[in-house]
This record gives C-alpha cells, structure tokens and sequence, in this order.
C-alpha cells in the first residue's frame, strides 16, 4: 500500500514531530543551517523515499535517517541498503554499535534516495513453534521435548571481554579458569598499520592467543581487524573478514561460527548491509543486548546480581562484557571476582558458556522439531529434525524424556537406529523422573525403550 505522508524538516524538532508518519522512523538534515529542507515518504513497509529539497543550497549535505530499534515499528537494520534514483547502491555511514541510525552523504547532484530493508541472500533456517519441540505420546505415555538450555540449566551467561587487552591473558583467562567458567574474547587480530597508534596486543602476544586456543576452554570472537572502523566496501571486508581469517587459522577445523561486535567508537562506511558481510563471513551480530561491567558504570555487581536474577527466573541469555581487568584498570580484579562469585552461587541453574556456544543452541533449537515414528506401550520411536547448516550449528541439542509411571530408569534404554547405545542421564525434576541425553543438531532417529 503506497501511504502519501510527506513532511518537511528543516530543524531535528519538527523531525521528531512528524515521525509518527513514517513508523517511527526519523530523517533529519545532519547541520540544518542552510536553506535546504528534507522530506520523506513511506513507500511500503521498511521501504522510504527521502528527497531533499536544497532551495539553491549547493553544499556537500548529511541526510541522518534514525530507524525505530524497539517496538512495534522495529527495523530490521542489519539488513537495511539505501539507493539513488537509478538502483545504485549509496554509502551510508554508521556508528558501529548503532546500526540501526544512518548518515547518507550527498554531493551536490544527489537529491532523492530509497532507504528499504532487503531480504537476505542466505535464508534464515526455519522457525519451529514450541508445538514441534515436544512429543506427548499416550501409547506409551511417554513425553519427549528439546530442553530450553544444555544438561537442564534455567538460563545462559555469556562472559565477554573486548579489545585483545594484555591482562586478558594475564588475568581474566588464568581466574576463569580457577571458577571453570568459559571467556568469550573479541579480538581485533589485524597486522599493524602503518602510522597507527593503535594496540597491537593480539599481534604481540599471538604465541599465547594459540596457546589458549589449543587448550579449547576459551572463545574468540570478531571485533573487527583494527577496532577503527571502515572506509568503503573493500575496507570491510579487510576488517570483518581479515579479523574472522585470523581467528579461523587459531581452531582450525572447527565451525567457522563466530560473534561479530563493531565496537564503540568506530564509523563504518558502505554500500552494503550488514547482514551481506555476517553471511560472508559466517559471523553473528552481537553487538547489543550486554550488561557493561568497567567499574566507572558504579554499583556493577549489584546490577550484575539483579540481571541475572531476572534472566534466571525468565530463561534467558545473560550477557555481560569487560574491558580491561586489574588495578586501576576498568574493571579491578576484586569486582571482577565478586561477578564471577554470584555466577557461581546460581551455576547448577546456569549453562556457562560461549557466545557462539549459545547462540548456535538457541538458532538450532528455534528451527528443531520431534516427530513420532512409532509407539508401544513399552517403547518409543522418535526423530529429532533440524534445519540449521550442520558444518556452522555443532552445539549438541539436550533431550528429556519423561518417563511414564512403571518405567524404571534403570532399565530403560535410549538407542540411536543403528542400534548404538546412548548415554543418557536420569534426573528427578518436578515434572517426575526423566532421562536427558545429548543429540547431534541433524535428522536423527532414537528409540527409548524399556523392559518389564
Ligand atoms: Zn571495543
């Protein structure tokens, strides 16, 4: 449906009063101090047409165009492009944790351009619904179903760490090792440029990022070759997909899955989404949605405890992120423990975790379904189905099977098709007794059985 909402902007107030006409969506001049004014026209859904009426203001202008990020009316930003008048792909400007606001320069012969969101190259695996997940079957009286989170946990923490900082090795690897909890790192593992100021810990201590490596417990994950932000398509890649080929040599043979995370502070420049460079790459954007840790925040083991709280006791992905951790650091080894301490006291109700970890049994689980093959009254056949790409998504999926009343666990078995024995484990829930067992994320067959 073609909606006729123009409205004229000279000044960012009378933006914000006519944004209700375009879903939320916000588009200013960036310096409104000439004659020129901007309009905007909601052509479909994620679809606008922005002109600028320069009333003979012949300057280099910013048009800032600032989709909703929440709500109703949310964007789907990463996968937003904007094009002149003739299909071609313009350079938009972003800030690399904000995806969602956009600054589109303009020359002189620029005047109108689409701002639309694009679907995807690489399809999205399949959402399944709840339904699919379980299987209540009265034959046997047997329930089978795909658990929120690995081995019966409530809820998930992530414990991130930014910018390949000396102490992470000095400090946060060596204590979470102590706790046994798992560290995801975003690195930037560029070479150093020349005339850059900029750290270069990965590069320098690259012999004991591979040591860490190797010994598997750690995450790393992708922020960006030179944390500085890009100039231009090829530019990108050299900084998403240079610092995800880096990381890609430290685990060789391993899913090359990994989160992706902009960083504050940078500008990005390009004709293209960024969901076009997280399918290149094989990257995951998880740039948002994280609890800051650096002490300078204040009261951050406090509002660590409340937040994990209410992911606790809503079954949710907890995510918080350091930067550097020692004395006078951004965060001292002393809130740093004390995080780590509260972690602890929740861990038999917390899947600790990496963030591609997490993210790879969450997609697989959203996109999973059991069918029953066949039913007796003392057994069970069932296939677990899942569209995620098997070479990315390698996290095992939990299954619980709710054993009927006169099943002992003692004698019950769970057996793939071939006939191979799974090991599973019985535990005593609310619900009743059940016995829990990992699976591959693929189309597999399992028979559960038991004898009188
Ligand atoms: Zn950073």
């Amino acid at each position: 449906m073609f909606k006729q909402l123009c409205f004229f902007v000279g000044v960012a107030t009378q933006a914000l009063a006519q944004s209700a006409d375009l879903g939320g969506v916000k588009v200013l001049l960036e310096r409104p101090d000439g004659p020129a004014t901007v309009s905007a026209t909601s052509l479909e859904k994620f679809k606008l047409r922005v002109q600028v009426d320069r009333q003979g203001d012949m300057r280099a202008l910013n048009v800032r165009v600032e989709l909703p990020k929440s709500g109703r009316n949310v964007w789907p930003a990463n996968d937003v492009e904007v094009r002149d008048e003739a299909g071609k792909a313009m350079l938009v400007r972003r800030s690399g944790i904000e995806w969602e606001n956009l600054i589109v320069p303009l020359t002189e012969k620029d005047g109108v351009f689409i701002v639309q969101a694009v679907v995807p190259e690489v399809q999205a695996a399949q959402t399944t619904s709840e339904k699919d997940r379980v299987i209540q079957d009265a034959t046997s009286g047997a329930r089978v179903r795909i658990a929120n989170w690995p081995q019966g946990r409530t809820a998930a923490l992530s414990i991130r760490f930014d910018d390949s900082h000396p102490t992470h090795l000095s400090k946060a690897i060596p204590i979470l090792r102590e706790y046994g909890f798992k560290g995801t790192f975003m690195v930037n593992p560029g070479p150093k440029e020349p005339g850059s100021r900029q750290n270069y810990a990965f590069e320098t201590q690259h012999a004991e990022w591979e040591a860490v490596m190797k010994q598997g417990d750690m995450e790393l994950a992708n922020h960006s070759a030179h944390h500085r932000g890009a100039k231009g398509d090829e530019d990108m890649d050299r900084e998403i997909g240079g610092a995800a080929q880096a990381i890609w040599r430290l685990r060789p043979g391993k899913s090359r899955l990994m989160a992706l995370n902009l960083g504050g502070g940078t500008t990005w420049e390009t004709t293209r989404t960024l969901r076009h460079y997280l399918d290149k790459y094989q990257q995951f954007d998880a740039s948002s949605g994280s609890l800051g840790m650096d002490d300078s925040y204040g009261g951050r083991v406090e509002a660590f405890r409340k937040t994990l709280q209410t992911h606790l006791e809503r079954g949710l992905w907890c995510r918080i992120h350091y930067h550097y951790i020692g004395g006078g650091l951004s965060s001292s080894e002393g809130s740093f423990r004390a995080a780590l301490d509260i972690a602890r006291q929740h861990q038999d109700k917390l899947w600790i975790a990496g963030m591609a970890d997490i993210h790879k049994y969450q997609t697989e689980r959203s996109s999973a379904k059991l069918a029953l093959v066949k039913s007796e009254s003392r057994s069970l056949t069932f296939q677990l189905d899942c569209s995620t790409d098997a070479t990315l998504y390698d996290q095992p999926l939990t299954l619980e099977a709710a054993l009927p009343h006169g099943w002992d666990a003692a004698v019950t078995t769970i057996r793939s098709e071939a006939g191979a024995a799974v090991p599973a484990q019985a535990a005593q829930t609310e619900g009743g007794r059940l016995l829990r067992f990992e699976a591959p994320p693929q189309r597999v067959t399992y028979i559960i059985a038991t004898t009188p």
